[in-house]
C-alpha cells in the first residue's frame, strides 16, 4: 500500500510511524542510504559503537526503545511547548529514530526535521524516569543525515583546528580585525567566519563589545604563575574552551584570576578543543583525536604534578569532556583513560567551595544591581549542577539574590541553534526574556558561552538595563579576594 502525506496528519503519530512500504532506505530520503547502518556498531567513524545511559551501555536501538512514550516529559520540551507538535517532542525524536533503524519511517522528511530542531538540551532526560538519553539519540540520529559533517567549511574548520592551531587562530584574527576597522560585513562576505566553521559567530561576536586579537590562552601563557614549570602541587589546571578562549576572553581571564584567590595553585593546560565542535557536526574520529591529545597532556601533566582538577568555564565543554568514555567505549586501551580523564573534569560552577567564607565588595554589589542565575542546560541537565552555583551567588549578593522562574528552561542558544533555527530560537529566548523582566533582574549569572552570547544580545535589544555575566565575571567583580 502507498501512503499518501498530508500536512493534514502531519502531527499524528500513528500515520507518521505506522510501518509502511517506503522505508527510509528509498530513495528522495534526506538520510544517508546506511540508514539502518546505526545500529551496527562498526560505522564507528560517523556513528557511537554505543551510547552509556544512566540504566547502563546501550546500543542506539535499544538507548531509543527505553523511550516507553509515556509523555512525562511533554511538558519540559521547549520545542513542544512552543508548538504543541508531537513530531518535535523527545517522544517523537525517540521514536523516529527508533523507526529509522527500521526502517519503517516513511516521513522522512518529518523525521529530519524533529531531529533538526532539538535544542539538545536534556530537559527531557531530567524528567524522564527511564532517563533516556535523547540528545545522544538525536544527534546520532543526525548523523545519519546526508550530508550531515561534510560540509567544507565545518571540515575545514576542524582540521585546521585540529592540526594547524595557529592558522585557525590567524583566521579568526583576520575576522575580528575587519570587525574592529568597520568592516564586519566585509568579513562575513570573505567567508571568513564560515571558513573557521562558525557561520553563527559573525552574530555572536556581535555580542562581546570588543572582539580580542589576543586569546585567552596566549595572555595566560605569559603568566609566571600559571606555568607547569614553576609549580609542584597544583589543585587545579585551567582548561580553556573555545569559547572563552577565541571570543570571551574576559571570561577566561576572570576565570583564571578567581581560581587563583580562591581555589589554590594551579596552572594553565595548554589543552587543544575539547573536541565538542566536532562530535556536533558528525566528525568522531576528529572528536576522537582532540580527545586523545586533551587525555594525553593531562596525563603528562599528572605526572609531573600529581591528581589535580581540570578546571572548564563553559557548561558545554565541562559536560561533553565528562562524557570522553562514551567516544572509545570499544577501545579497550583509551577508554579507562578517557574514563579516568572525564573524572576530572569540573565544571567552574561546582568547583568553587560554597562553603568558603564568600564577602562581597558592596559598591560592585551595588552595581550589580538584582542578581539571578539561569541554568546552562550543560550545567543543570548535562552535569546535575544546581546548588553550588546558587549558594555561592547567595552569600554574595544576599537579598539582592532572586531566583529565577524556569531558570532550567533552555535560553535559546544551544551553540549554533540560534543560526540554524532562527524562529524558535527567538521563541525559545523570549520565554527567558520575559522570565528575567518578571524578577526585575539587572544581572543574570550564566555559566556557558553560548548562553552568555544569546542571553546577551537578547537582553540588549529588548531589556537594556540588564546584562548577563558569566559566573567567573560576577565572582571576580564581586568577591573580596
Ligand atoms: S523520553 Fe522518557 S519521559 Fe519522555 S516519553 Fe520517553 S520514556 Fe516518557
Ligand atoms: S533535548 Fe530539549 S528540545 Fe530536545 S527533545 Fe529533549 S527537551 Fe526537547
Amino acid at each position: 500500500m502507498k501512503h499518501e502525506e498530508s500536512p493534514a496528519n502531519e502531527d499524528q503519530p500513528g500515520a507518521l510511524w505506522e510501518p509502511g512500504e517506503e522505508a527510509a532506505k528509498g530513495s528522495g530520503t534526506p538520510f544517508r542510504n546506511e540508514v539502518n547502518e546505526l545500529y551496527a556498531h562498526e560505522q564507528a567513524g560517523r556513528h557511537l559503537g554505543s551510547l552509556l545511559t544512566d540504566l547502563g551501555e546501550r546500543n542506539l536501538y535499544d538507548a531509543a526503545a527505553q523511550c516507553n512514550r509515556c509523555g512525562y516529559c511533554e511538558t519540559s520540551c521547549p520545542t513542544y511547548m512552543l508548538t504543541g507538535r508531537e513530531t518535535i517532542s523527545a517522544r517523537g525524536r525517540n521514536q523516529f529514530v527508533r523507526m529509522l533503524i527500521e526502517g519503517s519511517a516513511r516521513n522522512t522528511g518529518a523525521a529530519e526535521e524533529s531531529l533538526s530542531t532539538c535544542l539538545l538540551c536534556g530537559a527531557c532526560s531530567s524528567a524522564c524516569y527511564a532517563k533516556v538519553a535523547t540528545p545522544d539519540i538525536v544527534l546520532e540520529g543526525r548523523r545519519a543525515l546526508t550530508g550531515y559533517g561534510d560540509n567544507f567549511f565545518a571540515r575545514a574548520a576542524i582540521n585546521t583546528l585540529l592540526n594547524a592551531p595557529r592558522l585557525f587562530a590567524f583566521w579568526l584574527r583576520l575576522a575580528y580585525l575587519a570587525k574592529r576597522t568597520g568592516l564586519p560585513r566585509l568579513a562575513a562576505k570573505m567567508g571568513l567566519y564560515d571558513f573557521i566553521g562558525m557561520p553563527g559567530l559573525a552574530e555572536a561576536e556581535g555580542s562581546v563589545d570588543e572582539a580580542p586579537l589576543r586569546f585567552a590562552s596566549e595572555i595566560l601563557a605569559e603568566d609566571p604563575e600559571l606555568k607547569s614549570e614553576n609549580r609542584k602541587e597544583i589543585n587545579w589546571g585551567y582548561f580553556a574552551p573555545c569559547g572563552p578562549n577565541f571570543l570571551f576572553t574576559g571570561v577566561a581571564l576572570a576565570t583564571a584570576r578567581v581560581l587563583k584567590a580562591h581555589a589554590g595553585a594551579g596552572i594553565l593546560i595548554e589543552n587543544q578543543c575539547c573536541g565538542l565542535m566536532a562530535h556536533n557536526y558528525g566528525r568522531l574520529d576528529d572528536a576522537r583525536e582532540f580527545a586523545r591529545r586533551n587525555i594525553a597532556r593531562w596525563e603528562e601533566l599528572r605526572e609531573r604534578h600529581g591528581d589535580f582538577a581540570i578546571i572548564a568555564d563553559c557548561s558545554s565543554c565541562a559536560a561533553f569532556m565528562k562524557s570522553y568514555e562514551q567516544l572509545f567505549t570499544a577501545d579497550h586501551e583509551w577508554r579507562p583513560r578517557a574514563r579516568a580523564f572525564a573524572a576530572a573534569v569540573k565544571d567552574i560552577l561546582e568547583f568553587l567551595p560554597p562553603d568558603r567564607d564568600w564577602k562581597a565588595d558592596l559598591a560592585a554589589l551595588e552595581r550589580a544591581g538584582t542578581v539571578t542565575y539561569h541554568d546552562s542546560c550543560r550545567a543543570c541537565h548535562g552535569q546535575g549542577i544546581r546548588q553550588e552555583p546558587r549558594a555561592v551567588l547567595r552569600k554574595l549578593a544576599g537579598r539582592r539574590y532572586k531566583e529565577l522562574p524556569e531558570s532550567d528552561w533552555c535560553c535559546g542558544g544551544a551553540g549554533a541553534y540560534a543560526f540554524t533555527q532562527p524562529d524558535l530560537s527567538r521563541q525559545v529566548l523570549d520565554r527567558k526574556l520575559r522570565n528575567i523582566a518578571s524578577v526585575q533582574a539587572s544581572t543574570v549569572v550564566v555559566g556557558g558561552t553560548s548562553c552568555l552570547a544569546q542571553i546577551g544580545a537578547g537582553l540588549r535589544s529588548a531589556y537594556p538595563s540588564a546584562r548577563a555575566v558569566h559566573y567567573s565575571v560576577f565572582l571576580d567583580e564581586v568577591s573580596k579576594k
